[in-house]
């Protein structure tokens, strides 16, 4: 759950107030976010969810075109197609690493999310800055939505690399995704940029309650690091308890793991599991309609999915 500051910190005060227009600046919450991350306030965008940060990246800087890998966030290739820019769809590697070759001299808007999704999989720093090094005159956008959970993160390198923006968000490791907050890190310049499309389009859009939730949040870092922890440990776990199985399981800095069990297809795996009432995420695309994706729940809830896909394997002849 949400924190108990982020709980209390939404009372009838704070609801009594809805009938005012939240501040459009979104002051204090920039404030508590820069003070967290080391940068200066003129460095902060927040938005409705990450999300709204791509989309306004997106219709800021496509221009020149896109480039984004054939395995990654959905919305990368929806908002692309929304504005009508020209994509250019990089394959992952066999084993699904990114191939960084293809990013350099692009000179394009180029959005990887790190860790990826599905795959759980992390892309190394060095990495990064030779894609930012090679990218002078293109947007370079690290979507971290899964940092939290043994990632690493580039914030630190917003100052070294004008042209990198960093996108982060409070619905994964801070628990927050019903209240649609998100937030971009990088120089101010761009931040310039994205608060003429948001003033453009929308000026009022965080609300007062989610700016609040924002900002206790914030106050509470422990708590989340904590729980954040738990997941990297229930993760571990799982990732163990698949292996045993026969599943291959992919190295997951994430929330959930990407998975492939050598004795049941990925359809039927998650077909069977719905049926024993546990859900799990089949992606019908051919390079990866063998796997699944698996999000880390709580270890109570981890030990039913061991015991019925045990139970599922069983019952194969
Ligand atoms: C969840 C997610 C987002 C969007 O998060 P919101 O802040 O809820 O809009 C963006 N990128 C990736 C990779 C995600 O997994």
């Amino acid at each position: 759950p949400a924190s108990e500051k982020v709980v209390k910190g939404i009372d009838s005060l704070a609801v009594s107030n809805l009938r005012l227009y939240c501040d459009p600046s979104c002051k204090k919450l920039k404030s508590a976010i820069a003070n967290r991350y080391g940068v200066k306030d003129s460095q902060v965008f927040v938005s409705n969810g990450s999300d709204e940060s791509l989309k306004f990246i997106f219709m800021a800087y496509g221009q020149k075109g896109v480039v984004y890998s054939d395995i990654t966030y959905g919305f990368y290739s929806v908002f692309a197609n929304l504005y009508s820019l020209k994509s250019t769809v990089l394959p992952l590697k066999e084993d699904f690493t990114l191939d960084v070759n293809g990013y350099l001299n692009q000179n394009k808007l180029i959005v990887i999310a790190n860790p990826n999704a599905p795959t759980g999989i992390e892309l190394d720093k060095e990495k990064i800055e030779l894609i930012l090094q090679t990218n002078k005159d293109g947007i370079v956008v690290i979507d971290e939505a899964y940092v939290d959970f043994g990632g690493n993160s580039c914030v630190d390198l917003v100052d070294k690399y004008d042209n990198l923006i960093v996108v982060q968000t409070f619905s994964k490791s801070r628990s927050l995704a019903g209240g649609r907050l998100g937030f971009a890190i990088a120089n101010e310049e761009l931040i310039k940029d994205l608060e003429k499309i948001k003033y453009s389009t929308n000026p009022y859009n965080v609300n007062t309650l989610t700016q609040i939730a924002g900002v206790m949040a914030i106050k509470d870092d422990e708590y989340y690091l904590n729980n954040a922890n738990k997941i990297i440990k229930t993760r571990e776990w799982t990732e163990k308890e698949l292996t045993k199985m026969g599943f291959l399981v992919l190295d997951s800095k994430a929330n959930f793991i990407f998975a492939k069990s050598d004795k049941i297809s990925g359809n039927d795996l998650y077909l069977k599991l719905k049926e024993k009432g546990v859900l799990i995420r089949h992606f019908g695309m051919e390079r990866i309609k063998d796997f699944n994706r698996i999000t880390i729940g709580s270890i109570e809830q981890m030990e039913v999915l061991v015991n019925k896909v045990k139970e599922i394997l069983g019952e194969l002849k």
